[in-house]
């Protein structure tokens, strides 16, 4: 008897080796691998007679071995099993490469399915064959299974796993199912299941890999069997309802000390040290995000906006509320580079106004560094921007009240947790320039508030986007020039074109050399990559943000954030390496400014058409959500997020494109019922499923 927690390596037929590698594939259970569910199914139920097959025909036929012949050929150890296979109808020849063992097998008056494309035997021979069938023999394979399972059916095709054919983890799922007991525990709430027409969870399990013969199979192929209803609303249901816990616990947390008061003197000092008047929806934001600090419950929001929308000043006047009561906000940012241009903005704007803001990268060091940790401790620095070197151990605050989290996709979860911890239940605040979609966000951020900034500030105009080849470069560089004759500033940036960050850095160097020696010789061209020092990078982005550099090659370091509203030509080269939202976010560091901005896509020789076809929606759209949405159907969820970490790889069943409805009717469903736990039992129990089910694979949720 199996369970669904029994390791696998205790499976018969999978040795310890085997254990192994799918071990290390994420598959350590038999419910692992039983939720490791088939891609397609194909349809081999009918049998053709097989007279009828003819050249390219592809079915499955059944009939009985009639003569069978091993042959070896001359080039060595290429053996071939050759047996004539007879139905009412007629008779076919099949062949098998290198599987000796069949000779034992396909004895004659074995009744066999075959499933295969039959094609015409080779010149000489009368006829068609069937070359490499899939094989299946009646009575003799999976004893005791009792019926074929892989032909005569609708047979389950699955992603392929380490040493295991897709035949091979068919038999294994067969064999698991069948050793299974007949009834599951059932982890759904009574009543959820029933309402909605699911199966009881062993026959959905059934169901999902050997679908009954009745099943539609567009309803397979669409996740809409109710066998794979319930396996993907289970999914959701359980992560939500870890979100959902999750929330319900941070809720009941009370902040030790005052909360945030807002007076109108507060409002006006701050609107008067603001440069200019924010958008609608900046204030909407700020509302949500004000009405948080003024409770007692402590903040856990997602500030998403496309970019250049101006989160970042949102969460400037969040910080200023909460430090002209007295308190401490830490800004974390994921480079250097935008780290230092968060703190050159803010030092700007707050110049003369009682607010220093403090910055701390692992560049600042020695009696800077001490200067900083000791006006972190004692409160003279109310602000802090910095990278991850913030949430080091010696960072230590006096009264960390705010912890804002810029470009939150380039941060672990451990690190959002380990700048939560520097501060008596803070609040949070991450900011993402990627917009998700709301099926995405639900499913990453599932257990924050959402604000979203909709609106652009005033004045903004699209940037005109082309996609060029390699045979208008000069009329590329003959418009920089023209750009630049203008007063105005461009960036040309150089992708990822070798897997290393080296080699990348290697051709950003040989572009920049090119384009100071030969083609603006007369022109200050900077150079901005990962591998400069602090202080080369400080000064490169200086010089350009100062506009005393009119051009700036650069990798793809200037991706997030940085903000030079002079600037207004993006050239982009090879740019079909780069992902839609890169792509976007690399946009939008031009069209910042008063002045009309371009942005031209230089698609490599090598540029495949469907690279430019996405290069065309670049051209045609500038909405960030569109762009989203389009790019998270292009590359799935785990590459658009870019990281493992989002907890995202983990999804088995559910896909959040394709079952957007089921995801939103279970996170009802796991709210509504975390609303409801009343006894600490009851939720102790919930949370002890998740804690086995979801936890550990998640590391978003803590609960239990
Ligand atoms: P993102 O949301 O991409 O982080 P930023 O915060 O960098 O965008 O803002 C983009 C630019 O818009 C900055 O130069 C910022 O000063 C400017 N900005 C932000 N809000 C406003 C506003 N309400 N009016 C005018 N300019 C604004
Ligand atoms: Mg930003």
């Amino acid at each position: 008897m199996l369970e669904l927690g029994t390791p696998l390596r205790q499976v018969k037929g999978i040795g310890p080796k085997r254990a192994l590698e799918l071990e290390a594939a994420g598959l350590s259970t038999v419910e692992d691998l039983l939720l490791h569910l088939p891609f397609r199914y194909e349809d081999r139920s009918r049998f053709l007679p097989i007279a009828s097959l003819a050249p390219g025909v592809k079915g499955t036929v059944r009939g009985r071995v009639v003569t069978a012949t091993l042959r070896r050929t001359r080039a060595r150890g290429l053996s071939i099993f050759e047996a004539l296979v007879e139905d009412a109808s007629g008779s076919i020849r099949t062949l098998f490469f290198n599987q000796p063992y069949l000779r034992r097998l396909l004895a004659l008056g074995r009744e066999v399915i075959l499933y295969g494309e039959a094609t015409p035997a080779r010149a000489g021979r009368r006829g068609l064959v069937l070359a490499g069938p899939q094989l299946e023999v009646i009575g003799q394979e999976d004893p005791g299974a009792g019926e074929a399972i892989h032909t005569g059916r609708l047979v389950p095709i699955y992603p392929r796993l380490p040493g295991l054919s897709t035949r091979a983890i068919r038999r294994l799922v067969h064999g698991m199912l069948a050793a299974l007991p007949e009834a599951l525990p059932d982890p759904l709430p009574p009543g959820l299941a029933a309402a909605r027409g699911f199966p009881p969870r062993r026959a959905a399990l059934a169901g999902a890999h050997f679908p009954p013969p009745a099943t539609d199979p567009d309803a397979l192929m669409a996740g809409r069997s109710p066998a794979l209803r319930r396996l993907i609303f289970e999914e959701f249901f359980f992560l939500q309802l870890g979100f959902a816990l999750a929330r319900r616990e941070s809720e009941a947390r009370r902040r030790p000390g005052a909360p945030v008061r807002v007076d109108d003197a507060i409002r006006e000092r701050l609107r008067a040290a603001l440069p200019f008047r924010l958008t609608g929806a900046q204030r909407r934001v700020l509302k949500e995000i004000a009405s948080d600090l003024m409770s007692q419950r402590p903040m856990n929001r997602l500030l998403q906006g496309d970019v250049g929308c101006g989160k970042t000043v949102v969460a400037l006047v969040a910080a200023l509320l909460v430090v002209e009561n007295g308190q401490q906000a830490a800004f974390m940012a994921p480079t250097e580079i935008l780290a230092e241009q968060h703190h050159r903005s803010f030092a700007r704007i707050l110049q003369g106004k009682g607010y220093p803001v403090g910055l701390l990268t692992s560049a600042v060091s020695g009696a800077a560094r001490r200067q900083v940790l000791q006006g972190l401790a004692s409160g003279a620095i109310p602000i802090l921007v910095g990278t991850h070197a913030l949430i080091e151990e010696e960072v230590l605050f006096r009264a960390l009240r705010l912890a804002v989290i810029d470009e939150q996709h380039r941060f672990g979860v451990a690190q959002r947790a380990r700048l939560r911890a520097k501060g008596a239940l803070p609040d949070v605040l991450v900011m993402t320039a990627t917009p998700i979609p709301r099926t995405l966000a639900l499913t990453v951020y599932g257990d924050l508030d959402l604000s979203v900034i909709d609106e652009m500030p005033p004045g903004r105009r699209p940037v005109k986007t082309v996609l060029r080849g390699e045979e208008s470069r000069r009329a590329v560089y003959a418009f920089l020039r023209a750009q630049v004759a203008a007063g105005r500033q461009v960036y040309v940036v150089y992708p990822l074109v070798e897997e290393t960050e080296r080699k990348e850095v290697k051709a950003a160097v040989a572009m920049a050399e090119t384009l100071r020696r030969d083609v603006f010789p007369d022109l200050g061209v900077g150079l901005l990559h990962g591998r400069l020092r602090a202080v080369e990078k400080e000064a490169v982005m200086g010089d350009f943000a100062a506009g005393r550099t009119p051009i700036l090659v650069a990798t793809t370091v200037i991706e997030v954030g940085i903000d030079v509203p002079n600037a207004t030509v993006m050239v982009v080269e090879q740019a079909d390496r780069f992902g839609l939202s890169q792509l976007h976010q690399l946009r939008g560091r031009v069209g910042r400014g008063a002045h009309e901005s371009y942005c031209v896509l230089l698609a490599g020789e090598t540029a495949t058409e469907e690279a430019r076809r996405r290069l065309e929606v670049m051209c045609a759209t500038q909405d960030g959500f569109e762009i989203a949405r389009r790019d998270l159907e292009i590359r799935g969820p785990g590459e658009f997020l870019g990281t493992r970490q989002s907890g995202l790889g983990d999804l088995r069943v559910g896909d959040i494109l394709r079952d957007h409805e089921i995801l939103e009717d279970a996170r009802r469903q796991a709210f509504a019922l975390a609303a409801t736990l009343r006894t600490e039992p009851e939720r102790r129990d919930l949370a002890r499923h998740l804690g086995g089910r979801w936890s550990g694979r998640l590391g978003l949720i803590q609960v239990g």
